[in-house]
């Protein structure tokens, strides 16, 4: 970016939140069902229903609230924000507007090199979602009502970020704050988490904030933060060329890189918000409050910390643990079993984040149970297998999930320790190979790791490798004399 100007960027996430049903009323939110089956005359308005709101949402969005250092509001208000769309059946969404349940919170977000910024959070309210317009059907627009009243939870950052890097990472803090407290799955790809962001830039130095535009439609945080690339370069550009920023929603289309004007953004007014006189004021007392809080879950950061005063884990190691929450329980299932920590964390970094990478599958549906890795890391300490054959194990317990026992014995996969067997391999390997010790014997020493890999050979890799470095130094010293 042209250094004379900085950019400055406001996010609006939308979280569904994973309760059972609506925010208004019993239809079940389950993804997947024939369109137009999960409603009932609430979630489509017809006239004379009155809505009942769901005591977890609240619940959901308080713990929101509490883990990003929100002030929760004793009072908060639903209100009416009116416009016409085909998918939005009552001619209204119920969301909160003036008095949202919780404000002035902060995320914490954390560089590359250690050092953190806080982004403000202005408010976090709660809403519903509207239906599906289907347009790939033929010539007809079809409309599935499913997804109607089902709840959202929408944060508002403040215009804090200054790069479209700041926003990944800010994007990425909340997702593993949600999936933490277990209130939204946090599936970009699939709508479950969805973000509109709000750029702008202006002079160095200028404390003004420019004329914003709004970019829609990203499906993934790598998308969030090329479409703010993009967005800060198309506005650099526009500036220098003598023009002017025009307050509009824009489009993103991943396939072109590039943003596409969508419509002029409406003002507040147009919407004519008014509270919603169906619904009573939501009371959130201490005694709630404080129940709620006593339900919160440890946090990334403080999990993180915990890795590393009880696990001694390198920092990197904590981090890369504790990124899900489901990463960090399958760590510590493994601790169940060994409390060799150090090696359960090169395991699960190394071996399993790669084959969750190589096969996309996430930690919950991993095929090796983390007790029977634990099993393994235990076989290696005790010296009953090598390392060598713990990574030939490894695969085979993929394909099976068996007892890493189990199979060590029905392999007899058992280490050799016993000198006399391993004895006779030195001897053989070193008769066999009399060029290699002359070498080794007039100073090249790198020929000691052929030898040794030819002894680990002839006993198929089951003799300990250390008795193996021990016999043949002694074997090739005694040659010498
Ligand atoms: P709107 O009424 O258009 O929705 P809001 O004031 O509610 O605007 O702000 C929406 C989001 O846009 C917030 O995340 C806010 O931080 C961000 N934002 C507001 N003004 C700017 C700006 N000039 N540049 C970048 N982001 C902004
Ligand atoms: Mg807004
Ligand atoms: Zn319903």
């Amino acid at each position: 970016m042209d250094t004379k100007y900085e950019a400055v960027i406001g996010l609006e996430v939308h979280a569904q939140l994973s309760t059972d049903t609506k925010i208004f009323c019993g239809c079940s939110t389950k993804f997947g069902a024939p369109p137009n089956t999960n409603v009932c005359p609430v979630c489509l308005g017809h006239p004379g229903v009155l809505p009942v709101l769901n005591k977890k949402v609240v619940e959901y969005t308080v713990l929101m609230g509490l883990a990003t250092d929100c002030t929760i509001k004793e009072r908060s208000i639903f209100a009416r924000k009116n416009y016409f769309y085909p998918d939005l059946p009552k001619g209204y969404q119920t969301s909160q507007y003036e008095e949202p349940i919780c404000e002035h919170g902060k995320v914490t977000i954390e560089f590359k090199d250690g050092s953190k910024k806080e982004i403000g959070v202005t408010r976090i309210h709660m809403e519903e979602d509207a239906g599906k317009s289907i347009h790939d059907y033929g010539d007809t627009t079809l409309i599935d009502a499913n997804r109607c009243g089902t709840p959202l939870m929408e944060i508002v950052s403040e215009p804090d970020m200054r790069s479209a890097e700041e926003a990944y990472l800010y994007l990425t803090k909340l997702k593993q704050i949600l999936t933490y407290l277990e209130i939204c799955d946090g599936n970009m790809e699939e709508g479950s988490l969805r973000c509109d962001a709000n750029v702008s830039i202006r002079l160095k130095g200028e404390t003004k904030l420019g004329t914003k535009a709004e970019v829609k439609n990203m499906n993934s945080f790598r998308n969030v933060e090329r479409a703010i690339t993009r967005e800060i370069e198309r506005q650099t550009e526009l500036l220098e060329d003598g023009k002017q920023i025009i307050q509009q929603t824009l489009l993103w289309n991943s396939d072109l890189n590039d943003v596409f004007p969508m419509r002029s953004k409406e003002e507040a007014h147009d919407y004519r918000y008014f509270p919603d006189p169906d619904l009573m004021p939501v009371v959130v007392d201490v005694q709630w409050k404080n129940k709620i809080a006593g339900s919160l879950p440890e946090l990334p950061v403080a999990r993180r910390d915990r890795f590393i005063a009880d696990y001694n884990l390198p920092l990197y190691d904590a981090e890369v643990l504790t990124s899900s929450k489901e990463l960090a329980d399958y760590y510590e299932k493994i601790l169940s079993v060994t409390n060799d920590y150090k090696s359960a964390s090169n395991w699960v970094m190394t071996e399993v984040l790669k084959v969750m990478n190589d096969e996309k599958i996430s930690i919950t549906d991993f095929p090796v149970a983390p007790e029977n890795l634990g099993k393994l890391i235990k076989l290696i300490n005790d010296k009953t297998i090598s390392g060598k054959i713990a990574k030939d194990i490894f695969p085979e317990m993929l394909k099976t999930n068996k007892d890493p026992d189990e199979i060590v014995k029905e392999k007899n996969l058992v280490q050799i320790s016993d000198t006399s067997e391993i004895e006779s391999a030195v001897e053989k390997i070193i008769a066999a190979n009399q060029k290699d010790v002359h070498e080794y014997l007039s100073g090249k020493e790198k020929v000691l790791g052929f030898l040794v890999g030819q002894i680990m050979k002839e006993t198929k890799g089951k003799a300990n490798p250390q008795i193996v470095n021990e016999l043949l130094k002694k074997k090739l010293s005694e040659q010498k004399n």
